[in-house]
């Protein structure tokens, strides 16, 4: 949907060239009438999803013995941030690009041959992800679902919310409490992580009921009764789930700041094209420092999220554990895509709130971004315990 926009001039060095135009090709099949019919109705881009999946672009994590592209997370993030760029939205199935490094990094042999092919081909839709619930909210190891073992299977009961994508997806990764909370123990043991095949579940103990958002995300509240797993499904080793999930966080947390300098750059060329064109007092309004400047702070304050993209990036791909810069890469890029898109219904005057423009569909769905998949406020209080050194604050 690249839509004649002029191309604002971002960091000098952006690698994946040829993937990004691949990319912006693909979404050009995609425009704007699309995402707004789906808005409307709160539908889940099944086309798009499928052409993407099909152009091989969702596998681009999975390891090449396993069907996938074997691209380096940067790899991912150009698809992503191109993805936003374009006016499309990726929150339809980004998560199938960093669910599975749990299932690949702490998965047996035999559950990577069963499902890392069949993801990478779309066979198997991982899409949705099981962490949060309604009563511990972000304090993730509060959560009550329990998982309990009886023979070779285990047996789930409790509830999640939030679960983007469960209706859209085959299976769900899910985190759920295997032994009961030990005073005396660290809070993180006792969770484990599981696959667990949604077809088979549904109306086995599994049922589903979205929820209607501001925006079209797709997200479901999901309860179990007594909805039971095979054993074989348990990931890694019992009790040890929480580490697995984290471990997966800062793939999760720079894919979605490269999505949001997507979005800021959408942004940041249509308030540029609009200035330019748009006549008022008989002259373009770009002409007045009153439009220009908030355009120009949230372009500047895109290109510092993104070199903080890429920071992490670079850190990441060096082996290195860059939990501060995948936090704060994604808080200044969510941030600077809010800022950009504030800006940007700002230089439209009324049409900013014209469904026909866009901006505020995409207004509204980068809003989330600083709420999921996690909040300003704990990893503001992440930087300040773990880089500041300050006292724990919770
Ligand atoms: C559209 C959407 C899609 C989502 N998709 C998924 C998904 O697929 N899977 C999944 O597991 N989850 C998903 N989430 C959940 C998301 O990760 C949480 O909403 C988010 O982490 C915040 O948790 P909460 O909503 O429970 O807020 P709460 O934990 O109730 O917090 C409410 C507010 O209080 C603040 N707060 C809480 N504790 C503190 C503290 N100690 N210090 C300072 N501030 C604090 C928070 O920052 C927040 O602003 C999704 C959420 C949304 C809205």
């Amino acid at each position: 949907m690249s839509d004649g926009l002029p191309s604002i001039p971002t960091t000098t060095d952006q690698p994946f060239a040829e993937i990004r135009d691949e990319v912006a090709k693909l979404c050009a099949g995609f425009p704007g009438e699309y995402w707004r019919r789906l808005d409307e109705t709160r539908g889940y881009p099944t086309e798009f999803v499928r052409a993407l999946t099909e152009g091989g672009w969702l596998a681009a994590l999975i390891p090449e013995e396993y069907g996938g592209a074997g691209l380096p997370l940067s790899g991912a993030a150009a698809i992503l941030e191109e993805v936003q760029r374009q006016g499309c939205n990726g929150g339809a199935c980004h998560a199938q690009m960093y669910i599975m490094g749990t299932i690949l990094r702490h998965g047996s042999e035999a559950q990577k041959q069963t499902y890392l092919p069949k993801i990478a081909t779309g066979e198997l839709r991982l899409q949705a992800f099981g962490v949060t619930e309604p009563t511990s909210g972000t304090d993730t190891t509060a959560l009550r679902t329990t998982a309990r073992r009886e023979g070779n299977k285990y047996v789930v009961n409790g509830q999640k919310i939030w679960t983007s994508r469960a209706e859209h997806s085959d299976l769900m990764l899910l985190l759920a409490r295997t032994s009961p909370r030990d005073p005396a123990a660290k809070k993180t043991e006792g969770l484990s992580t599981f696959i667990v095949d949604m077809r088979e579940a549904v109306g086995h103990g599994l049922t589903i009921k979205p929820i209607r958002t501001m925006m079209n995300h797709n997200s479901c509240e999901v309860f179990f009764d007594n909805m039971e797993i095979p054993a074989e499904n348990l990931v890694g080793e019992e009790g040890r789930g929480f580490r697995y999930i984290l471990s997966g966080m800062n793939a999760e947390r720079i894919l979605i700041a490269a999505e949001c300098i997507g979005d800021a750059k959408w942004f940041t060329e249509r308030s540029t094209r609009y200035a330019k064109e748009r006549q008022v007092f008989g002259r373009p309004i770009g002409q007045n420092q009153g439009v220009q400047f908030p355009v120009a702070k949230a372009y500047a304050n895109m290109r510092a999220a993104e070199l903080m993209v890429h920071e992490a990036l670079r850190l990441y791909e060096s082996g290195a554990n860059p939990g501060a810069e995948a936090n704060m890469a994604k808080m200044l890029a969510a941030d600077a895509s809010f800022e950009a898109a504030n800006a940007c219904i700002q230089t439209h005057g009324g049409f900013g709130f014209a469904e026909e423009y866009e901006i505020e569909r995409k207004f509204r769905e980068t809003r989330l971004y600083q709420v999921a998949p996690i909040s300003t406020n704990l990893i503001l209080s992440y930087v300040a315990e773990h880089v500041l050194g300050m006292p724990r604050s919770y």
